[in-house]
């Protein structure tokens, strides 16, 4: 029989359960055991509704109360020796320590799963790094599984990947050394899940999509081998690409059973197929577990149809990846428009897919016709509706000429022109862009969403708030404001619902890190804006203040990055009309006499495909979409641009390429090392180095901020320096806030003075 299984559901809850029960217990309304007990609520709901769905087998393991990397660091013993951890009795304290930080250490650092939106916390390794097993969580998790009565599938990250994901800590040291230290503890592990019983275990090796060096690939060899032994089946996994270029070696290891993403990599197959080995299952990623729209059922049967020809009960089906980055349920979108609502699928929807695929393939063809004709029809009425195609759109960007993607002059006469116009001290300083949502502001949106608060009394509670952060921002001393983006629930889905072409969700949350969730909007169809997006609210705070105010947009490949975009254009087109609406957003916010706009593009380097062969191809289309938002202002006003959370010298050049007069990035977990890229590439333009960590409540001191800023004063020229924190606020309290800022002002004043 072929099996339907799944690779890992999102662990949120369908309402959110997991971020309420998470910051009820940090704000400390709940306690550890009420905390655990939410959590296992909900792995029960998700177990169930898996089954429900009809898979025959469910993964077990893939719950994290934070992070899954950050489970695999305890489960091997291997959280960062800086705590001072026992790492085996990591508690909850402990482990959110971990995860964000505590008055003596700052937070594990925090990076973007592969190609997603998705933040794992790093592994941190040093020659001394030792490994013990903590099985304790998994075993818990095993039981309640039993309970119910589930077939279930142990879920782990790898060891090359887990070692890969991480990072030295140490100079001179290959973290990669340390494999012979770590696979005893895996066989350990392995060893126990034997003894309760456990029949297959699906290990997770994504980084075998990258460009994995081949010391890593030999390394694999070695691995698997050393894994062998153990008394369970290891189904080796992988998925957001292609590992056709090793097939053989794959093929080979002694392994159970293999998985690829077919939706990413539909070639990989004729690399996996041929002389398939008699002892493994392959398991085909053919629902894309990246995407929210409904399968072309008849296409992806026709090929397990073709395999289940050749391996019969050895198949098994699958979404591509694991659904930790699909929203939960399709079936709470009561508001959507049905015909939109017909094209889309989400987790639970594409277990579905996943179960009739494999009905069809053991009850035959005319068990699932329904199905098919079902999926072929809602994909014709998709193709054919009026609503997503806009031949003026396409017509415009159609058009667009290099002229387009320049600025009037060049970044030195730009420069002057904005230093005569803004006359700010050396060492300016500002803040990303938002303040802290409180539950008032919150409740003030939510009440206006659900049209219990009339237009005027939301306008008039936006503005108090505007007036608010500017008070307290000329209190601190601060030389650029914002206006504090107190009016959007997300950065994206902010603009993602102004503008034509996009929809969204009520409920469609995916996790971004710890309890942080998006609700991506979806694009469907082609963009446009309809109207200014953001005018009146920058012009209503730039009027309370004598300071420059900066504007504040999403750039078009952060939109286009953080939304689930239309599968049946190329996505470079999708990107050029959002930069079009942007650019008319630019172009309203200069007329209305701002002086200083900021184009978000956190996403800019998360939308690199995973294998650098294909960079170039993404940059080049990446950074025009960002000049055509950007360019069409005068010499004076100042273009800012923000990044944050992910390694960025290896892309330096595309972002000189960007052209934006000054760029703030997140550079104080990684201690400023990120900043030495920028020096040693000579970056040309204004640079704002992070000065400290928002994601933490803990207040750095002066004395700290100033250290990091003297270390960036080293590589970047001090009249190309700016002061702000990593990111935005929102997420912060105003006290913690207060007291960061009036340190980071401190740090700048006594900076200027050094160098007066
Ligand atoms: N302007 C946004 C904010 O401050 C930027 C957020 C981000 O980079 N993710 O919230
Ligand atoms: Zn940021």
């Amino acid at each position: 029989m072929a099996i339907a299984h799944n690779l890992g559901f999102p662990r949120i809850g369908m309402r959110r359960e997991l971020k309420s029960a998470l910051e009820s217990f940090w704000r400390g309304d709940i306690d550890g055991g009420q905390l655990r007990q939410a959590a296992a609520v909900l792995r029960k709901h998700h177990w169930s509704a898996q089954q429900e769905s009809g898979l025959n087998v469910v993964p077990v393991g893939d719950f994290a109360l934070y992070d899954h990397m950050l489970d695999m660091s305890v489960l091997l013993g291997a959280v960062p020796e800086r705590f001072g951890f026992d790492d085996r009795e990591i508690g909850l304290d402990a482990y959110f320590a971990l995860a964000r930080g505590n008055p003596a250490q700052p937070a594990m650092e925090m990076t973007k799963w592969f190609d997603t939106n998705y933040h794992y916390l790093v592994p941190e390794f040093t020659s001394r790094s030792v490994f013990r097993p903590a099985p304790s969580r998994l075993c818990q998790e095993l039981a309640e599984a039993k309970d119910l009565g589930i077939r279930s599938k142990v879920v782990l990250v790898g060891p090359i990947t887990h070692l890969y994901l991480g990072k030295e800590k140490e100079p001179g040291f290959e973290r990669l050394s340390l494999l012979p230290r770590l696979l005893p503890v895996y066989r350990d592990i392995l060893a126990n899940l034997a003894a309760l019983g456990v029949e297959w275990v699906q290990i997770d090796e994504p980084a075998l999509v990258t460009d994995l060096p081949n010391a890593w690939w030999a390394a694999l060899d070695d691995a698997y081998a050393a894994l062998s032994g153990a008394a369970v089946k290891l189904l080796l996994t992988t998925y957001f690409g292609s590992v056709s270029d090793h097939a053989a070696q794959l093929k080979a290891l002694p392994v159970a059973g293999l998985h690829i993403d077919l939706c990413r990599a539909p070639d990989q197959l004729d690399a996996f197929l041929p002389n398939y080995p008699g002892d493994k299952v392959l398991s085909l990623g053919v629902i894309d577990g990246r995407n929210i729209w409904r399968a072309d059922l008849g296409h992806a049967f026709s090929i397990l149809e073709r395999v289940h020809g050749v391996l019969r009960e050895r198949l098994w089906v699958a979404p591509s990846c694991s659904l930790l980055h699909c929203p939960v349920d399709l079936g709470q979108e009561t508001k959507l428009d049905p015909d939109l609502r017909s094209w889309l699928a989400f987790a639970v929807q594409k277990l579905g897919e996943v179960a009739t695929l494999a009905r069809g393939l053991n009850e035959g063809r005319q068990a699932i016709q329904e199905e098919l004709r079902a999926s072929a029809e809602s994909r014709h009425g998709r193709s054919t509706s009026g609503r997503i195609h806009n031949p003026g759109i396409r017509q415009r960007v159609a058009r667009l000429t290099p002229a387009d993607s320049e600025r009037q002059s060049a970044f030195a006469v730009r420069q002057k022109r904005q230093h005569g116009r803004f006359n700010l001290p050396l060492f300016p300083t500002t803040t990303i862009g938002s303040f802290p949502q409180t539950p008032g502001i919150r409740r003030m949106r939510a009440a206006f969403r659900r049209g219990e608060l009339g237009y005027l009394r939301y306008l008039e509670a936006m503005r108090a708030e505007i007036r608010l952060a500017v008070e307290k921002q000329e209190a601190l001393g601060l030389d650029v404001l914002v206006h504090g983006e107190a009016e959007r629930n997300d950065m994206v889905e902010y603009f993602g619902e102004q503008l034509e072409g996009v929809t969204f969700t009520e409920y469609g949350w995916v996790q971004s890190y710890g309890s942080r969730c998006v609700k991506p909007p979806i694009i469907f169809g082609d963009v446009c804006r309809r109207e200014p997006m953001t005018v009146d609210w920058i012009k209503y705070a730039q009027s309370l203040t004598a300071k420059p105010m900066k504007g504040m947009l999403t750039g078009p490949v952060t939109i286009l990055q953080w939304s689930f975009v239309r599968d049946d254009r190329p996505r470079p087109e999708t990107a050029l009309q959002i930069a079009l609406a942007i650019r008319e957003e630019v172009a309203d916010l200069e007329k209305a006499g701002i002086g200083m706009i900021q184009i978000d593009e956190p996403a800019f380097r998360e939308g690199l495909p995973l294998k650098k062969s294909q960079w170039d191809e993404y940059l080049q289309w990446a950074v025009r979409a960002f000049r055509v938002a950007s360019a069409g202002v005068v010499d004076d006003v100042q273009i800012h641009t923000h990044m944050c959370y992910s390694e960025f010298n290896d892309i330096l050049p595309a972002i000189a390429a960007l052209d934006a007069d000054v760029i703030t990035i997140e550079t104080s977990r990684s201690d400023m090392e990120l900043l030495e890229g920028f020096g040693r590439f000579e970056y040309p333009n204004e640079i704002g180095p992070g000065v400290y960590d928002i994601h933490s409540p803990r207040v750095p001191d002066t004395a700290e901020m100033l250290r990091l800023l003297e270390k960036a004063a080293e590589v970047i020229a001090p009249a190309r320096l700016w002061v702000n924190p990593d990111c935005g606020l929102k997420t912060r309290r105003w006290p913690e806030t207060e007291a960061a800022l009036r340190h980071m002002v401190e740090a700048a004043r006594t900076l200027r003075e050094r160098h007066a």
